[in-house]
């Protein structure tokens, strides 16, 4: 890895980030508070949230079996996919370099920042070749994307591919894990001390169940959240969903029940969308969608939505031609769909 400095854009690693209040007598008991201009009549929200979500990340760490301050917590994974072009990619000079397909909002981050993004191709069989990767970048790549399991593809990659990314490339490797309950693959999270240059992203949004409280997480070492911290909104996790994130962790044995259950109706949905005439192929999956090339992918998109039924149709995404992405729903939910894919006649 280049020195953090050479990688970090110049006016960040000079930057003097905003110092809130709380920051300012951190460690000191005191039961005034009159320094942040809030209003002191107590409504349980009248005050502004722990700028580092100190409680939740003690929370988190046992369960990810991460250190407290190896943790970044944000807006939803999106924050923490943000925040890296802005750390690290100069405006109209530095590059990433993702595959593609993959999930789209690196891409929109990229445009945002006005940062060019640099499309590796899967192959056929959706797989990466770490060479292909790495010979895209130049100089002025900052960070490389892996999204695994994959959006929309739904696989995960070999470890070993990942991994040759991870210490070959001189500069921010992301892999973005936002599925990785729903894998049998050990989590890249596990090495973050290994890698200085890896970040691990995961979400509250899937297995957790909670994609209404928006709340992410990057995994990384101490010097690269010590970026994040700097750059980010004094106060990004608000309250409530520091307080609903608390409660969801206190109730694990439901999100295992909750992820057996779906991986036992992604076994289901498969088998019997495999079934179906007009599949032509179920894609296998490490996720908790599933990728399924039809017969007309845009005439049954328009079909399930006239039966009030919302898949996300795939078919303009590159290699994915004729693709649907089928979240797995409830049982009732998959029956509905299922029925309906019986009943659809061209
Ligand atoms: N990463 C991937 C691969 C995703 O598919 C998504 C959401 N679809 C996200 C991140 C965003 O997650 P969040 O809700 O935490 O912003």
């Amino acid at each position: 890895m280049k020195p953090l400095q050479e990688l970090v854009r110049p006016n960040i690693w000079a930057l003097t980030p905003y110092s809130c209040a709380r920051d300012e007598f951190k460690g000191m008991k005191a039961d005034v508070f009159i320094d942040a201009n809030e209003n002191p009549y107590n409504n349980t929200v009248n005050r502004y949230p722990d700028p580092l979500q100190e409680k939740l990340k003690q929370a988190i760490s046992p369960m990810k079996q991460v250190p407290v301050e190896n943790i970044f917590l944000g807006n939803g994974s999106d924050e923490a996919i943000d925040l890296p072009f802005r750390i690290f990619c100069r405006p109209g000079k530095d590059n990433v370099v993702a595959i593609d397909p993959t999930y789209g909002m690196y891409e929109v981050c990229a445009d945002i920042n006005d940062v060019e993004y640099r499309k590796v191709s899967l192959s056929e069989t959706y797989d990466l070749n770490p060479d292909e990767i790495l010979a895209a970048c130049n100089s002025n790549t900052k960070i490389i994307f892996i999204c695994s399991p994959n959006n929309p593809t739904g696989n995960a990659f070999q470890r070993e591919k990942i991994e040759k990314i991870i210490s070959s490339f001189q500069g921010i490797v992301i892999v973005d894990e936002a599925y990785s309950d729903f894998s049998d693959q050990r989590p890249f999270r596990f090495d973050i001390l290994k890698y200085p240059n890896l970040i691990v992203l995961a979400t509250f949004s899937k297995a957790w169940a909670a994609a209404g409280i928006r709340l992410g997480m990057a995994f990384a070492s101490t010097e690269l959240i010590g970026l994040f911290n700097r750059v980010k909104y004094p106060y990004n996790v608000n309250v409530l969903t520091q307080q609903k994130a608390l409660e969801i962790l206190g109730n694990a044995t439901l999100l295992q029940r909750n992820i057996i259950q779906i991986l036992e109706e992604r076994e289901a949905l498969m088998k019997s969308l495999s079934l179906l005439p007009i599949c032509n192929k179920v894609y296998p999956t490490d996720a908790n969608f599933v990728l399924v090339q039809v017969t007309d992918a845009d005439a049954i998109y328009q079909y399930l939505v006239h039966k009030g039924i919302i898949v996300r149709n795939r078919n303009r995404v590159h290699l994915c031609g004729n693709c649907l992405r089928i979240t797995v729903g409830t049982k009732d939910e998959n029956t509905k769909l299922l029925s309906a894919l019986r009943q659809y006649t061209k």
